[in-house]
């Protein structure tokens, strides 16, 4: 399909003729494959290479790496471990610009499918919360599986307007607001974001993107960061929308402390007000077409924390034995705290366990923490998201190493070697990396693997 006229006459007109045609000659082109590695599950990058045929880094993000080719991701049991993301390389920027997130609050208010939200959850690490919301039902439960998958264990899904997060007020650290918007800059990788743009799309987008910015603002405390950001290139979504949230917020908004841009990274960099702003265009940056933003709320904005009052009561007390079985599959029992939530028990890590209670008991929370499992005569029958957590305690049940090919059949349910498995509950392992349970009794295996996950495509 064509690149719409009205959006080739617009890029002409706003870039030239030559840096237009440029632009649109990238957008027929080929796009950059690139992942994002885990910094746990991947503490040592060279063991993807091989499958996945590593070409170099992505400049601006130390864990991200284009790839030679697409690889079929369904067949490569380390993409099932969570043991990277694949994320096309512009967005990965935002990690820039949220500057030390360790140990804070971020809100991640636009979040499906994740993309964005395993980036912030690895960076704010044990000691921090990242909120990722999703208003669309459906896409927050493909957001819950791949936080799963990623296994941080600080992370909140949230399935709700951006009004009732926006009623925490003062509540985050950091609000990324990562924009519905009329997908421009998919053009290339994605052929039917051509089919579905519209100018009228355009105007539809911005007005929307005002409303979630007003609430962003709302959300963010004194001194935090917002980042804005969009894969689109009209001025309308982008500056425009900046612009906008400016007359509203004026000096509240102030500028925030970001490293420069690289020399040679392509980006085209820029200010609007208080905020930096940063385009990334096919024919100059390695990466898909991207804008991003990033302004503070003035220390002195006065704004004061508030939260919504408690709907209900969710989070019931384990008793001891409880919960010195609990601890026993994590690797820093002291740093966690767990609760049961109807059936399953959680665990969440304690700097933010108090916080993820009073999400919790206010907005409409799927997923939160790790998913532990139930128990059962005092014994924890895990959960699927427990194998996929970074910090369990592998030395809680026996570990079974599968080839490649058995490992496509665990994760397609189907019977596999009965040989590798312990008598019991076991850790279903490729190359060291956990997949999920399976438990042995005698010579039959129970696959514990996830309907709802498993690979249904039969042969590359
Ligand atoms: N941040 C994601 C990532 O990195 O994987 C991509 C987010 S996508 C660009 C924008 C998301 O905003 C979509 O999932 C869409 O469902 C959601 N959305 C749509 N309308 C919204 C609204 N009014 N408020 C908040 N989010 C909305």
């Amino acid at each position: 399909m064509e690149l719409p006229a009205a959006f080739v006459r617009r890029v002409v007109r706003d870039l030239g003729p030559e840096e237009g045609a440029a632009l649109c000659a990238a957008l027929d082109g080929v796009p950059p494959v690139s992942v994002r590695l885990h910094p746990v599950k991947c503490g040592d990058a060279g063991a993807l290479s091989e499958r996945l045929r590593a070409t170099g880094a992505v400049p601006w993000c130390p864990d991200g790496r284009y790839l030679a080719e697409r690889p079929s991701f369904t067949f490569d049991p380390a993409f099932h471990a969570g043991a990277y993301y694949v994320q096309e390389a512009s967005s990965q920027f935002v990690g820039c610009l949220a500057g030390d997130v360790a140990g804070r609050r971020v809100l991640d208010l636009c979040a499906a499918p994740g993309g964005k939200t395993t980036l912030y959850a690895s960076l704010a690490g044990p000691d921090g919360l990242v909120v990722a919301n999703e208003i669309d039902r459906r896409r927050a439960s493909v957001l819950a599986d791949n936080v799963r998958k990623w296994g941080a264990g600080n992370v909140v899904v949230t399935a709700c307007e951006p009004q009732a997060l926006g009623d925490f007020e003062a509540w985050f650290d950091v609000v990324a607001v990562d924009a519905p918007c009329s997908g421009e800059g998919m053009f290339r990788k994605d052929a039917a974001s051509r089919g579905e743009w519209s100018e009228n799309n355009v105007r539809m987008c911005a007005a929307r993107q005002e409303g979630i910015l007003a609430e962003a603002w709302r959300a963010l405390r004194p001194s935090g960061r917002l980042i804005y950001s969009t894969c689109t290139f009209n001025r309308d979504e982008d500056e425009g929308a900046l612009e906008r949230l400016l007359e509203r917020v004026g000096a509240e908004a102030v500028e925030a402390d970001v490293p420069e841009a690289g020399d040679g990274w392509g980006i085209v960099c820029g200010r609007v007000g208080a905020f930096r702003t940063y385009r990334f265009y096919p024919h100059r940056a390695c990466g898909e077409g991207f804008f991003a933003a990033v302004a503070c709320k003035a220390p002195d904005s006065g704004g004061r924390v508030r939260t919504p009052k408690a709907r209900r009561t969710l989070f019931a007390p384990v008793d001891k034995a409880a919960t010195a079985e609990l601890e026993r599959w994590v690797a820093g029992p002291a740093k966690m705290r767990f609760a049961r939530v109807a059936d399953t028990l959680y665990g969440w890590f304690a700097a933010q366990a108090e916080a993820v209670r009073t999400l919790s008991e206010a907005v409409p929370v799927i997923y939160s923490g790790v998913a532990m499992g139930q128990l059962f005569k005092g014994r924890l029958r895990p959960d699927a998201a427990l194998a996929f957590f970074a910090g369990l305690d592998r030395t809680a049940l026996p570990v079974a190493e599968l080839e490649h090919d058995e490992a496509l059949d665990y994760l397609r349910k189907q019977e596999f070697a009965v040989a590798a498995l312990a008598e019991g509950m076991n850790l279903v392992c490729c190359e060291g990396r956990a997949l999920g349970f399976a438990k042995r009794i005698g010579a039959r295996v129970n696959n514990l693997y996830p309907n709802s996950l498993r690979i249904l495509k039969s042969e590359r």
